[in-house]
């Protein structure tokens, strides 16, 4: 069984740390939690990630703010100004404080708002349906291979 590097437990499944390399048990798993060597490096990534997203907000409101008439790219959605003053993102419509939300999760680092906002598009989009089609899919073919194995 491995054991934490940090303080010796012994653990069913040790957690592999990124910026060391090390295996730790769940309390010791961040770099903060433990001596780890590369503890700058996660807080400077950490840093820039933050940045990033405070960028790519600020990016959105000055787009949809501006009288630019460009399309405006953010996490593999395409927004896009519609005459009405709705914005289009992919194929569905919202409305300006909609898309405002929807960028603003999108933004995140939050793996879960991230996917929400995908679900909101999808879901005007019409998509979502062929999204839990390919859900389905992909679970049978899952259950299938543990079956197997
Ligand atoms: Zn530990
Ligand atoms: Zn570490």
């Amino acid at each position: 069984m491995p054991s934490c590097s940090e303080c010796g437990r012994k653990v069913m499944l040790a957690y592999r740390c990124r910026y060391c390399g090390e295996g730790f048990c769940e309390e010791h798993r961040l770099p903060e939690r433990h001596q780890c060597p590369g503890i700058e490096a996660a807080k400077e990534e950490a840093r820039i990630g933050r940045a990033r997203a405070g960028d790519r907000r600020g990016d959105f409101g000055a787009w949809v703010d501006s009288a630019s008439s460009t399309r405006f790219y953010l996490e593999g959605h395409v927004f896009e100004k519609t005459l009405s003053g709705d914005i289009q993102i992919d194929n569905g419509r919202f409305s300006r404080d909609e898309a405002r939300e929807i960028a603003e999760m999108l933004s995140s680092d939050n793996p879960f708002l991230k996917l929400n906002a995908t679900l909101a598009i999808w879901a005007k989009n019409g998509t979502i349906y062929v999204g839990l089609l390919v859900a389905a899919v992909i679970l049978l073919a899952v259950v299938i291979v543990i079956l197997k194995v």
